[in-house]
C-alpha cells in the first residue's frame, strides 16, 4: 500500500486488454473520484484506445510490475486480464504480495455446456491437438496466435485460424487458411462460416463471456464436435465477475482511506 493522503484520489492501475478492462474503463470514465490507468500488452497492432489514461507494454516482470506500482504511487490493482493470461495475474498476485497493494481480479464466468453440446474438454493445447484424432478433418481453430505451434504436431488436419492480428508464418501448421477478424461475432455470421468452411470441430479455450460465445450455439444446432480448452488455476485473489462490481469495490476504496473491505475470496 502507498501512502497516498487520505483525502487524494487514489491512483488505480487497470491490467486490461479485455472487454472486461475495457468496459472498467468506460465506467470510470467521468468518475472524478478515482485516477485510473489502463495497461495494455501492446499485442494487437491497433487496439482500441480507452477514454481513460494508458499505457501500453510489459512492466519487465515481477520486478517490474513492483517497481511500477511503487514509483507510480499505485494505491490498487485490478487484474482485468484475460483468464488465459496466466503469467500477468501471477506477476499481478507477487508485486502486490511485495507491496501491500490491495489486488482484485475481475474474472468472468467460465462457459459451461448445456443439452445438446458435444464437448471434448482437454487440459491444454497439446491435448487438444491430440484430441483431434488422426483422421483428417476440418478444424475451425478459434484460440489467438499464442499457441498455434501445438498444431503443427497434427498436420494431417485442415485448419481455420481465426485471430485478431495474422499470426507469425512459422506458428502455423502447414494446412491451413487464416481469417484476420475482432469480435464480437454473431449467431448468423458464426452458423455461415461453420457452413462455409465445412467445419467438422472447433477448439476453443474457455474464454467465457458473450463476444464469441456465439460459435458455440452454432457448433450445438449444427452437432459439430467443440474441444473446450480448461481454463489455468485460479489465482486465490479477491474475485469479481464483472466490471460493474469491480467498480463497486473501487467506489468503496474511494470513499475511504483507500483500504478496502474485502469482497468474497474465491479458489475454485
Ligand atoms: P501473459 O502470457 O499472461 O503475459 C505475458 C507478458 O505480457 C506479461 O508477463 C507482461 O509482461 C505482458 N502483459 C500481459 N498483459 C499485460 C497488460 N495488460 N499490461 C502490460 N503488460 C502485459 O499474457 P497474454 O496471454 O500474452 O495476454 C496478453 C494480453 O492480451 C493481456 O492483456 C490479455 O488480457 C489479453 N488477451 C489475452 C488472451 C489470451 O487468450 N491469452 C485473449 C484475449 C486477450 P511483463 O512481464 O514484461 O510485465
Amino acid at each position: 500500500m502507498n501512502s497516498t493522503p487520505a483525502s487524494a484520489k487514489p491512483n488505480v492501475l487497470i491490467l486490461g486488454g479485455t472487454t472486461e478492462g475495457s468496459e472498467l474503463a468506460r465506467l470510470i470514465a467521468d468518475d472524478d473520484r478515482i485516477a485510473p490507468v489502463l495497461s495494455l500488452a501492446g499485442r494487437t497492432k491497433s487496439p482500441k484506445l480507452p477514454p481513460i489514461p494508458y499505457r501500453i507494454g510489459g512492466f519487465g516482470g515481477i520486478d517490474g510490475l513492483t517497481r511500477y506500482l511503487r514509483e507510480q504511487h499505485i494505491d490498487a490493482v485490478i487484474d482485468a486480464t484475460h483468464p488465459f493470461a496466466e503469467r500477468m495475474t501471477a506477476n499481478a498476485v507477487a508485486a502486490a504480495r511485495q507491496t501491500g497493494v490491495p489486488l482484485l481480479r475481475i474474472d468472468r464466468p467460465a462457459w459451461r455446456p448445456v443439452a445438446g453440446d458435444r464437448w471434448t474438454v482437454v487440459a491444454d493445447m497439446n491435448a487438444a491437438a491430440r484430441a483431434l484424432g488422426p483422421t483428417p478433418r476440418r478444424v475451425f481453430l478459434t484460440i489467438g496466435q499464442k499457441d498455434l505451434a501445438a498444431f503443427r504436431a497434427a498436420p494431417q488436419h485442415h485448419y481455420v485460424i481465426r485471430s485478431v492480428d495474422p499470426p507469425a508464418r512459422e506458428a502455423l501448421p502447414p494446412d491451413c487458411a487464416v481469417i484476420s477478424a475482432t469480435g464480437p461475432f454473431g449467431l448468423d455470421a458464426e452458423r455461415r462460416q461453420l457452413q462455409q468452411e465445412r467445419i467438422d470441430v472447433i477448439v476453443t479455450k474457455n474464454s467465457g463471456g458473450m463476444a464469441t460465445a456465439a460459435k458455440l450455439t452454432a457448433a450445438r444446432e449444427a452437432g459439430i464436435e467443440v474441444i473446450m480448452v480448461e481454463r489455468p488455476p485460479t489465482p486465490d485473489v479477491d474475485t469479481v465477475p464483472s466490471a460493474e462490481a469491480a467498480l463497486n469495490w473501487l467506489e468503496r476504496l474511494a470513499a475511504g482511506p483507500h483500504r478496502t473491505a474485502s469482497p468474497t475470496r474465491r479458489s475454485e
